[in-house]
């Protein structure tokens, strides 16, 4: 089972082999191969740093404690009508998605993440919306 925090599950759909690191992109991209070929994947949801925050590198400034970080996983969690300790699938997580969640949504849960501009978070979302689930990492 896997230990996610609330705002990583956004991350997961945005996701296209990107990262802070090499180790950081390796383990992110196992994690999202897993989800993407076995949707019955199991998600254990915590509150802080989970198995993605592990491998941040020592060299970037650590931002995973920080208490805009834990706001913004509380705001997602209650957006998706999810909770901390709550044990779930990954299909589950995306019937949630498609159930209460937007693309716009990004631009305000995310609104001070560097990645958004990127617009590929919104784009994860409407994928879900459309029934394509996870996108290939290439
Ligand atoms: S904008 Fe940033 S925090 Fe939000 S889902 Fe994308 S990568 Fe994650």
């Amino acid at each position: 089972m896997y230990k996610l925090r609330g705002h990583h599950l956004f991350c997961l759909l945005g996701y296209r082999g990107m990262g802070y690191s090499q180790e950081y992109v390796e383990n992110m991209t196992g994690l999202h191969q897993t989800l993407r070929n076995n949707p019955k994947t199991l998600i254990l949801l915590v509150k802080g740093p989970d198995q993605l925050c592990e491998k941040f590198p020592n060299s970037g400034e650590y931002h995973c404690q920080d208490d805009r970080i834990d706001e913004r996983d509380a705001v997602i969690l209650e957006k998706m009508n999810l909770k901390i300790g709550q044990i779930l699938s990954w299909e589950e997580i995306e019937s949630h998605i498609r159930k209460h969640v937007i693309p716009a949504d990004i631009q305000v849960v995310c609104e001070t993440c560097s990645w958004r501009s990127y617009g590929v978070c919104e784009e994860g979302i409407r994928e879900i919306h459309n029934g394509r689930g996870l996108r290939k990492v290439e």
